[in-house]
């Protein structure tokens, strides 16, 4: 069950003007509308022959049957798995990756700049059945997994568990949910000690620095709520490094088509043909499994990019038309006394 993520309001931004929206109630619009490569103007100008092309072989691809999906899919080398509208979608982002990149190499495409690293996390808090509304979650769990977009691959992985100072007890509820021990968490250290290693671990990584880097999380809450919350108990300053992310919920629904009912994590894998590796609600194995789902999105075609930011404490939307950017360089947390 992870509908707990999405039940919150997000205010959007585009040029100054904001708008609150309820999160979950629609499939945002304004992501993934622009081409990978563009090699017509910049500002959204689809008058280049090339796109002509693609929309030619969109509809062909959206008359085809589900086996000769499979068949084409098959004669290309590429992934057969997942339902029919995963596999159209591939399918067209095949071709339209081939006529752009065609396009770009007769030299009319300026390059496009994107992330080196994709950086997921998905913490794990602490819980009750059905969580009352006064309840402050602490995090007990900080996993990152680091994907390679050059490679497309799974290259790091970072866990600490960490000791919950409010409500120190684990309820059995939370143990039973997160398979995380009263004596994992009684071990660990708090979150400024974790934050300040997770810190040293990205700059060993050299994200920010000598790499562009995103963070990715399954959902709105793990910055919005989860680590919001825990850097005003712990009393630091929400760190700069984690203002922006990628929502993959909302990058999923945009890019396969799909409402935002179907962008559960279990969801969305079963829609790719994939299965859940691990145990759910583990931190690392949520990040890894969400992981999966971003490479596969890339492997699809899909660029996935900042959707989401945290201004004053807000959750806005990062509009589509917003230049790509990457999460910041991490610096150690400053205290807000
Ligand atoms: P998840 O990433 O789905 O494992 O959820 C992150 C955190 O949300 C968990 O560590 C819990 O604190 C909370 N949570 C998830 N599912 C539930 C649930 N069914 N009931 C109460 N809290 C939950
Ligand atoms: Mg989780």
């Amino acid at each position: 069950m992870d509908e707990h993520k999405e039940n919150i309001l997000v205010k959007m931004s585009n040029t100054g003007e904001e708008e609150t929206v309820k999160a979950c109630s629609r499939v945002c619009p304004e992501v993934e509308s622009v081409p990978q490569v563009s090699p017509s103007q910049p500002n959204g100008d689809y008058s280049h022959p090339v796109y002509k092309e693609i929309s030619l072989a969109n509809g062909h691809i959206n008359r085809m049957s589900k086996d000769e999906l499979r068949f084409k899919l098959a004669a290309l080398q590429l992934d057969t798995r997942g339902v029919k509208d995963v596999m159209k979608k591939r399918l067209k982002s095949h071709y339209k990756k081939q006529k752009l990149s065609q396009s770009a190499a007769e030299g009319d495409s300026p390059t496009d700049t994107y992330y080196d690293y994709i950086c997921v996390v998905d913490f794990e808090a602490t819980c009750e059945e059905d969580n009352p509304s006064d309840f402050h979650h602490e995090i007990i769990e900080f996993p990152m997994v680091l994907i390679n977009t050059h490679t497309l691959e799974i290259v790091d992985s970072f866990q600490e568990y960490v000791k919950p100072e409010l409500n120190p007890q684990l309820s059995d509820f939370c143990v039973k949910l997160t398979g995380i021990t009263q004596k994992l968490v009684d071990e660990a250290d708090t979150f400024p000690a974790v934050l300040q290693r997770v810190v040293t671990w990205l700059q060993e990584r050299e994200l920010g620095t000598k790499y562009k880097y995103a963070i990715l999380t399954d959902g709105a809450w793990d910055m919005s709520k989860f680590l919001n919350i825990q850097c005003k108990l712990s009393r630091i300053r929400y760190p700069q490094f984690a203002k922006k992310w990628i929502n993959i919920r909302k990058s999923y629904g945009n890019f396969y088509k799909v409402p935002r009912t179907q962008t559960k994590l279990s969801t969305m894998l079963e829609k790719l043909g994939l299965k859940y590796e691990g145990r759910p609600h583990s931190g690392l194995d949520d990040s890894r499994n969400i992981g999966r789902i971003a490479l596969r999105m890339l492997q699809d075609g899909c660029q996935l990019r900042v959707n989401e930011r945290m201004h004053a404490g807000q959750l806005l939307t990062v509009p589509s038309s917003a230049p790509v950017e990457g999460s910041a360089a991490p610096h150690p947390p400053r205290s807000r006394d």
